[in-house]
């Protein structure tokens, strides 16, 4: 029997025999189609993609459609044109959370097997009353199977600890800092801390790449990965875009959709709020030629230990 080796030799071609190695970056951008981008939004975007490009990884998208109720028409569309439109251009076909419905009912249901999980049907009057941390009315009730309930996961007085690749070290403690928080929701809709861990799970996600606005759901992504046996990504949550009010920018602060009119200037300022410094000269170029210049000179390391950027003054402690 011949050899690959040799058949290869004998056909005079060099042909590649070894299997491709494991991909060690798989990163995503994953908007929730609530409204178009706004600078914000593909400010993250954009971070995402030149540290996966940089790392020669996978960089995949994915619409975080499953919290139905919020979902506007066409915006998923407006997303993909204006990813695009940037230059942004992701790997695969997109993926959409409403497509894997059944998927975060095996992880509810390898809770309920672990018993980690308990309906909780309080009302928002009496959850309003109880403050941020959920005393855990409802984990020695008896269930109430006529009332509409969530279900939250047993907080365990343990501690997540993980370092983020800008953040820094976080500790915190599940039960104390976070308590008894809600993976599936009364509506029936499920939590997007249990929807993101599934999902990133079922890409192989093994690099998030975000804003620090979520830099207080990792701690309970985190627990969520290790009750269910999943591995855990690595993190860099960069800063978030705030105006000049100090407010962070998104649909709720009615921050504009981004246009495409002058896409190359607007990269050249997200770069500039992203701390890479880009040189004058790359202001006249094309947009591929900018993202090339932007791949290869990615480092986030201008945004260590920075949580907010304001959209008039770069991280700039290079000035
Ligand atoms: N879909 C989430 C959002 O738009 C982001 C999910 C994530 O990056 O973990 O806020
Ligand atoms: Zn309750």
């Amino acid at each position: 029997m011949h050899r690959l080796q040799d058949i290869g030799r004998n056909q005079g071609k060099a042909i590649r025999l070894e299997p491709a190695p494991p991909l060690s970056y798989i990163g995503r951008f994953a908007p929730s189609p609530t409204g178009p981008l706004h600078l914000g939004s593909l400010y993250t975007a954009l971070a995402s993609y030149l540290d996966a490009r940089h790392q020669n990884g996978l960089w995949l998208l994915r619409i975080d459609d499953a919290d139905t109720p919020r979902n506007m028409p066409g915006a998923a569309e407006r997303i993909l044109d204006c990813l695009a439109a940037f230059g942004l251009h992701w790997d695969k076909e997109a993926d959409y959370q409403s497509r894997h419905l059944s998927q975060y009912q095996h992880a509810l249901a390898e809770l309920r097997q672990q018993d980690a999980v308990y309906p909780c049907s309080c009302s928002r009057s009496s959850l309003a009353a109880a403050g941020p941390i959920y005393p855990g009315h409802c984990r020695l009730r008896p269930q109430q199977t006529d009332h509409p309930a969530a279900l939250r996961v047993k907080a365990m007085p343990v501690c997540v600890e993980f370092c983020d690749g800008l953040q820094g070290a976080i500790r915190e403690n599940i039960a104390e800092q976070h308590g008894d928080f809600v993976v599936l929701r009364k509506d029936g809709i499920v939590a997007y801390q249990l929807a993101v861990v599934v999902d990133d799970q079922r890409q192989a996600i093994t690099h998030i790449v975000r804003g620090c606005d979520l830099l207080e759901s990792t701690p309970k992504q985190i627990y969520l990965q290790k009750l269910l046996g999943f591995p855990e990504p690595n993190y860099l949550h960069v800063p978030v875009i705030v105006d000049r009010a100090g407010q962070k920018l998104s649909k709720q602060t009615r921050a504009e959709a981004v246009t495409a009119t002058s896409p190359r200037q607007t990269l050249f300022m997200l770069l500039s709020l992203l701390g890479q410094n880009p040189p004058p000269t790359l202001k006249q170029a094309e947009i591929p030629a900018i993202l090339d210049w932007a791949v290869a000179h990615w480092s986030p390391e201008p945004l260590r230990g920075v949580r907010s950027v304001r959209l008039d003054s770069p991280p700039s402690n290079q000035t």
